[in-house]
């Protein structure tokens, strides 16, 4: 596999356009938002900057990481002779149905189409093409260049030959790959997700403020970020999604997302990428301050 596409080029599209990028693999990085577009490679230079400064990049390697990056805004340009697409469009069912049915008509045969979904049922988004079994969850974390683990989630009808060719073509892009079945939330969001809800819940029930919680966590059991800073991070739209899929799929009200996570992304407050969340990121210095700590 060459030739990498990945559509969306949000918080986590453009990480995975870099780290593929990095692994010397030729990257079509597709947005239907020229402006999300430039946003992403200005993020990928930064972050190339950031791995030189700590002395584990050159100036030629960050060239020819950019280099293996070209970008696009329409599908039909580049899905013709992908070897595995990539989608890291928004967190919507109905999006990603329609995203991999035109994935399924554009791309050859043999081309694996992959999800980096964070909940969404594989065997369902898979159905909805002619070839489910090169159908397969690619589950990277946030910040992808920096996070080694990558869930790789086998849909239903998913073989063993495409597993396998993804579960090798991520160690090749220095992860560690780690196998999984297909339900809501699967391993990762399914244990984090109900924390960071139950963190919300806490905030919204007055038990303490959002620092408080935040340094209970961080301190108390070591984690390096605490819960709301961590929604934050990774989107507070995207946590609600999330949520949503595990309340949906399990009938379970213990996912029930809270009122005040819903009301705050009616209010347009989806964290980092929205300069508020439960932190406000409006003062340059303070949202750098912030990255730093996370990219450290
Ligand atoms: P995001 O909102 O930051 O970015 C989504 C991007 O998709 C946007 O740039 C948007 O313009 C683009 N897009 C929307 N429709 C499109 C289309 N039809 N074609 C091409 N591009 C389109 O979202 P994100 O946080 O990067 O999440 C992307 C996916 O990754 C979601 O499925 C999410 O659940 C998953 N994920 C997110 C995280 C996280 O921490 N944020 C972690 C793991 C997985």
């Amino acid at each position: 596999m060459k030739n990498i596409v990945v559509i969306g080029a949000g918080t986590m599209g453009n990480g995975i356009a870099h780290t593929f990028a990095q692994s010397g693999f030729q990257v079509k990085l597709v947005d239907v938002k020229p402006e999300n577009l430039d946003r992403a490679v200005k993020t990928i230079t930064t972050n190339l900057d950031r791995i030189i400064a700590k002395g584990n990049l050159t100036e030629e390697e960050k060239a020819n990481t950019l280099g293996n990056i070209t970008t696009f805004t329409d599908l039909k340009d580049v899905a013709g002779n992908a070897d595995l697409i990539v989608e890291a469009a928004t967190e919507n069912l109905d999006l990603k149905l329609r995203i991999f049915a035109q994935m399924d008509e554009l791309a050859p045969a043999n081309c694996i189409l992959a999800t980096n979904t964070s909940s969404i049922s594989i065997t369902q988004i898979a159905a909805a093409t002619k070839r489910p079994e090169k159908v397969i969850g690619m589950h990277f974390m946030n910040p992808v260049p920096i996070m080694k683990l990558v869930e790789i989630i086998k849909g239903y009808s998913t073989s063993k030959e495409t597993f396998d060719a993804i579960f090798e073509m991520s160690k090749q892009l220095g992860k560690v790959p780690t196998e999984v079945n297909d339900y809501p939330g699967f391993v990762a969001n399914r244990i984090l997700m109900p924390m960071i809800n139950e963190a919300i819940e806490t905030l919204y029930n007055g038990v303490a403020g959002v620092e408080e919680i935040d340094t209970v966590m961080k301190l108390g059991m070591a984690h390096p970020m605490g819960p709301l800073q961590l929604a934050d991070f990774i989107g507070l739209d995207v946590c609600l999604a999330i949520l949503n899929v595990m309340y949906d799929g399990f009938k379970n009200p213990k996912y029930a997302p809270n009122p005040l996570l819903v009301n705050m992304v009616m209010a347009g407050k989806k964290g980092v990428k929205s300069g508020e969340g439960f932190y406000d990121y409006s003062e340059s210095k303070k949202a750098e301050k912030v990255s730093k700590m996370f990219l450290k």
